[in-house]
Parts: C-alpha cells; structure tokens; sequence
C-alpha cells in the first residue's frame, strides 16, 4: 500500500521506515529541508538503535525515500497520509499547539487536490486532544470532495529507545475512525503483523481513539509518580523501595513496570500530554484532579532530587565539581526534551556547581539547549568523575551500569555516588568503598565531604 508520513522525526521516521519494512511503499516528509538532506546523505538525524540500519534496507529495497515536499505523497498516489508532526505544548493554557498539524493536514489536501486521488485517509499519529481530528475533516473539507477522503486515529505508542520493536511487536493496535472505509484499510495496512491474532486491534471512534493516547500516558506518569512518593516515604520509615516494587509488582493486577523510582518523569510526551489531558478535562467541565495531583507532585520530587543531591555533597554545591551522568530523559535516545537531567544541571549550575557532562548520545543535544557556560562534556564515565567531589547518575544509561566503579571511586576527590535511578544494588555499591546515596533505600556514607 502507498503511504506519505509528514513528519519525520521520531515517531515518522521509526513508523515510516518499520512500514516499508512491512513491505509498503512509503515516502516521508518533512518541512525541515535540513533533515530530509541528512537523510538523503544517509545520515540519522536521530539517535535511535537499530533504526540506521533499517532505513539503510528500506531504502535499498526501493521502499522508502524521503522528500521536503509533501506532493511526492500525492504523486505516489498515497492512500495514507499519517500525520506526525509535533504537538508541543501551546505555553499558554497547558493546551497542544496544533498548528503543526493542522498546516500538514492543509498541505497534503491542497497537493492531492493539485495531483489528484479516488481516496485518502489522514490518519493523525501524533498525540492530539479530542477533537483534533474532526477539525482536520473539516480543514481538508475545504479542498477535497466528502467521499474521496477520510480522517482516521492511530495513536502511536512506540517507546523512544526501543521504538522498532514497539512498532513490529506492538501490544496492541488502535484504530479510530467513524469511516468503515478507513477503518478497514488501516487494518489492511496493519495486516503483516496481526495476522496471528495478536496484536489486537482496537477499532474505535476517532475521539476514543484519541483519549487512550492521553489516558495511557497519564496513567504511565501516575505510576512512576506514585513509586517515587512511596520512595520519599521508604527513607523516612527505613524500608527499601526497591524490595517494596517487588513486593507490589508480583501481583499481576499491578504489574512490575513503571514501579522504578527515578528522578520524576519528564521526556517529549508525558509533561505535554499531562498538561494538554488536563486542558481538555477543563474545556469539558470534568476535571482530572488525579492527573492534576500528579503534575504537581512530579514536580515537587524534581525539586527534592535537587535538594537531595545538595545535602549528599554536604549540604553546599558552591564550587563543587560534580559529574553529572546522562543528559537524555531516558536511555538509549539521545532526546533531552524537558529531561529532568538538563533541569538539575541548570539549578547546580545556580547552586555555583562546575559541572562535567556525560551521555553517551545526548551531549550535542543538550548542548544545544544548557550552552557551555560552567559545564564540560566529558567523553567518557571516567573523564567525567575524575577529580570531581561526586557523581549523580541521572539517565539509566546501561554503560554506567557496566562501569568499574571500584576503579573510578579512586580517581574521585570525594568517591560519592548519588543514584537518581537506583542502578545497583546496596551491596554492589557497599563493596566499591564508595558513599552511595540512591532512593527509598538507606544512604551508605563512608565518609562526610
Ligand atoms: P519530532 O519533533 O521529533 O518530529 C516532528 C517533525 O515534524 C519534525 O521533524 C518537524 O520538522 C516536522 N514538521 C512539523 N510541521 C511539519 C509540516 N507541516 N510538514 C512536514 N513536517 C513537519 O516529534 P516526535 O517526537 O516524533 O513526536 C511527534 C508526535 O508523536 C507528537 O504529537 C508526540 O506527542 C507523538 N508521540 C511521540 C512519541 C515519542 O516517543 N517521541 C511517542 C508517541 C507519540
């Protein structure tokens, strides 16, 4: 089948290329020429494993090119016109910017009007809020007859970092549209991997098709936002809150994802998404006060992770040098959109802290948006810690799990460990002679700073 993608960033390119993987045909847009000319060198303008190589075979395979100008969809005779641009929050209200989205929409009407289709469909991947995609109908209304086109919703529920795997080997496929048409033509395109029955797909209206991409994501935050409270709790009342995610994880009604306590969340999605679930709430007269709750406290435990890590280095970060590990919102991605590293890195910075950075692929990134201005980027685990009076690992990176800490403890000035995301075990860290601060679970201190 013949699709357009407009958008290629993390989500386009990913569903992009792992569709012409599924053997379509498959052309993506986007309107920043700069990327597209990257891609057209062959190189990624994302860090993603194992997406270079995909998109390498796909183009090899005549199955996926890339252009800047969304009439290659209409000239492909593009059955598909998915939607995956941004959808950043407006700044305002906590609301979705959806002009983006709305000019894709109006982009690809006007070239199909140009060049000419029997019928399309415009299926929105990106996250919109409910409502979004009747207003793209009546946007392409404008420019194309009712019966030669249809609106559809495909939220994507890929996770950077595995975002292949999650898109071949999906738990689940949701597919709104109130067009029987377009409904049975995405399930057509979706064919090559439900063909055993698994994964199921959710076929919906369009707006609740929409409201499980905002319900899905709140319901993630909530998760993690609750482990990190109950982590705050564990170290008053001396548990371990690793032992309590187990405990609670192994009932099968609560499941052992989402219980591992971190710095709060942040990443492209969740903060926006939350902001934008509680917008719509307000819109409709119903609000979501959990949601609200947990945006709230979310924020509160970033703030805390700061004041947590001040009181590790003795209670003064002024002139400390400290080794700050992983830059990304999570690992294996080189995204740092609202990353609560690049946050705590910014109050350090404030508290007179000399920072030196490490991440394996989101340094230029990060760089991009924290400057240089009393931060070095380290190339290694080791150039980063050496001589500094402490470490905080703030990205789950499993380099630093891998890292000889034992070793790097005895190139610090202060061998201190502060583990925002509970990496190793109290044991591990008892046996490197190293102070070890993680969360939920009991400080070992070695010596004061
Ligand atoms: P992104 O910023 O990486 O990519 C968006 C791309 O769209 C950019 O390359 C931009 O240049 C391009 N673009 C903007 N307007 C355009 C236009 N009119 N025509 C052509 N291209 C245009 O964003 P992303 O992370 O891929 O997210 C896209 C959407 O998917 C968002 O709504 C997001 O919430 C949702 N989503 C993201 C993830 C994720 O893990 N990143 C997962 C699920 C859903």
């Amino acid at each position: 089948m013949q699709v357009c993608i407009i958008g290629t960033g993390y989500v386009g390119l990913v569903t992009g290329t792992c569709l012409a993987e599924l053997g379509h045909d498959v052309v993506c847009v986007d309107s920043d020429k700069s990327k597209i000319d990257r891609l057209l060198a062959g190189e990624m303008p994302i860090y993603e494993p194992g997406l270079k190589e995909l998109v390498r075979s796909n183009i090899q395979g005549k199955r996926l090119r890339f252009s800047p100008e969304v009439a290659e969809g209409a000239k492909l005779r593009a059955t598909f016109y998915f939607i995956a641009v941004g959808t950043p929050s407006n700044g305002a209200d906590g609301g979705a910017d959806l002009s983006y989205v709305y000019s894709a929409a109006e982009d690809a009407a006007r070239a199909i009007k140009l060049l000419g289709n029997p019928f399309s469909i415009f299926v929105t991947k990106s996250t919109v809020p409910v409502g979004t995609s009747r207003e793209i109908a009546r946007i392409v209304g404008r420019h194309l007859p009712d019966d030669t086109f249809a609106v559809a919703s495909n939220p994507e529920f890929m996770r950077e970092g595995c975002a292949i795997e999650d898109f071949l080997a999906p738990d689940r496929i949701v597919v709104g549209s109130n067009s029987e048409r377009a409904r049975a033509l995405l399930e057509e395109l979706y064919r090559p991997l439900t063909r055993q029955g698994r994964p199921l797909v959710v076929t919906t209206t369009v707006e609740t098709a929409e409201i499980i991409k905002y319900a899905s994501n709140t319901f993630l935050a909530t998760k993690i936002t609750f482990i990190n409270e109950l982590a705050r709790l564990c170290e008053r009342i001396g548990a371990d809150v690793e032992e309590l995610a187990l405990g609670m994880g192994l009932d099968k009604r609560i499941g052992d994802k989402f219980l591992n306590a971190g710095p709060g969340f942040g990443g492209s999605c969740f903060p926006k998404d939350i902001a934008a679930l509680i917008k719509t709430a307000k819109d409709f007269h119903s609000p979501v006060e959990i949601v609200e709750t947990v945006s709230r406290v979310n924020s509160r435990h970033q703030q805390m992770m700061l004041e947590k890590v001040r009181e590790a280095f003795g209670g003064t970060l002024e002139s400390k040098k400290v080794a700050v590990l992983g830059l990304a919102f999570k690992a294996r991605t080189d995204d740092v959109r609202d990353s609560p590293a690049l946050a705590l890195v910014s109050a350090l910075r404030k508290d007179g802290a000399r920072i030196f950075a490490y991440d394996p692929e989101a340094s230029e990134n990060a760089r991009k948006i924290l400057g240089d201005d009393s931060i070095e980027y380290s190339n290694s685990v080791a150039d980063a810690v050496r001589e500094c009076d402490g470490a905080v690992i703030v990205t789950e990176w499993d380099e630093f799990r891998r890292a000889s800490w034992a070793n790097l403890a005895a190139t610090m000035s202060n061998p201190l460990l502060v583990d925002l995301r509970n990496m190793f075990t109290l044991q591990d860290a008892q046996s490197w002679g190293i102070s070890y601060v993680s969360l939920g679970r009991d400080p070992i201190l070695k010596r004061t700073v």
